[in-house]
């Protein structure tokens, strides 16, 4: 009799660990994690036994990327290429090349709406200062008269070499794309069904979504100047890269008038549209970053032609206070 009772608590130990092991397992584990980096707050959101190892190799994938494309920071490719005398070849590494070569291209399918030797011209704005001011006429036409993406070769061995002397590339309307890219190849390698990753606003998602019925993932398109997580617009897509380029994120006011940071490359002063964001839905994020701050620049016709060549879908979005 005791010897009964005996086997059948051990049988009830047994069902009850197996039990909580079995839930474990069914359930992903899901994990999260937020840090400030690339200028803004990222935060990935994993689900796997893998997850919190994916999530910290991810961040510092990021990092890493931000470091070689900062024009802030003095080791990066992009201060090498900065500081570089015409005519010097500068090894860069093979994702700043990619990067570059890509942003080159669109720059040439844009016309130049999309120009990445915009530097001269993003530095005189100085939207990071803490008081910033509209520079002179004269100021543009001097800073503008440095821009010219042609100025940029691309040459063998990974080198960059420039024409001028005070050509200088900046690399923020590509740079976070490419970070997307490089994020998802990380998270990839291990074990996990699906995430989705957010680059202060540029969505990544890959595997499966555990909290949707069909498994995907739906992400909303931020209506401009409304408190983040305001939406009207979403998107469902399997995985991918929901890339939004806009301004109410970067921005200052002076006068009455916002002077906000995708600049037309024509006038260096801030692209004019009755719009207000780009949204770019594509499998490359790096190509969706280039395309939103080309379109934003180039005009809702233009804009979509161009994103569409390249397989993307295309959204503008108009903020409450501009309508
Ligand atoms: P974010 O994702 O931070 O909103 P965007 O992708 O919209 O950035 O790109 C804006 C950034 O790109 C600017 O801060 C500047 O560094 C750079 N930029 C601005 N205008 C242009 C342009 N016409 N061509 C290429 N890069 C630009
Ligand atoms: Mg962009």
């Amino acid at each position: 009799m005791k010897k009964l009772k005996y086997m059948l608590i051990g049988l009830l130990a047994l069902l009850l660990v197996l039990g909580l092991w079995y839930g474990r397992r069914s359930k992903a584990r899901e994990y999260t994690k937020t840090e400030y980096v690339l200028d803004t707050t990222c935060s990935v959101t994993f689900y796997g036994d893998d997850a919190e190892a994916a999530a910290k190799e991810v961040f510092d994938e990021i990092r890493r990327i931000d470091d070689l494309m900062s024009l802030y920071k003095k080791s990066s490719d992009v201060a090498k290429i900065n500081s570089a005398k015409a005519g010097e070849a500068v090894t860069v590494s093979e994702d700043t090349y990619k990067v570059i070569e890509t942003a080159l291209s669109i720059g040439e399918m844009s016309n130049g709406a999309f120009d990445i030797t915009i530097a001269p011209v993003t530095e005189l704005w100085n939207f990071e200062a803490e008081n910033p001011v509209v520079p002179q006429e004269s100021e543009i036409a001097e800073a503008l008269s440095r821009v010219n993406y042609k100025a940029i070769e691309l040459c063998k061995n990974r080198t960059v070499i420039k024409q001028n002397d005070d050509t200088m590339i900046d690399l923020g309307g590509a740079a976070k794309g490419y970070a997307g890219d490089c994020a998802v190849k990380a998270a990839e390698k291990y074990n996990l069904s699906g995430g989705i990753i957010d680059l202060g606003g540029n969505i990544l998602c890959f595997g499966k979504n555990p909290k949707s019925e069909n498994g995907k993932w739906t992400v909303g398109i931020q209506i401009p100047f409304s408190p983040a997580g305001t939406y009207e617009k979403t998107v469902e897509i399997s995985s991918g890269a929901v890339v939004t380029s806009g301004t109410y994120q970067r921005y200052f006011e002076a006068g009455g008038k916002k002077y906000h940071h995708i600049i037309d490359p024509k006038t260096g002063r801030p692209a004019e549209q009755d719009y207000d964001s780009v949204t770019v839905v594509s499998d490359n994020s790096l190509e969706a970053d280039c395309l939103a701050t080309a379109a934003y620049v180039m005009g809702e016709n233009a804009g979509k032609n161009l994103v569409e060549e390249f397989g993307g879908e295309i959204y503008f979005e108009q903020g409450k206070k501009n309508q």
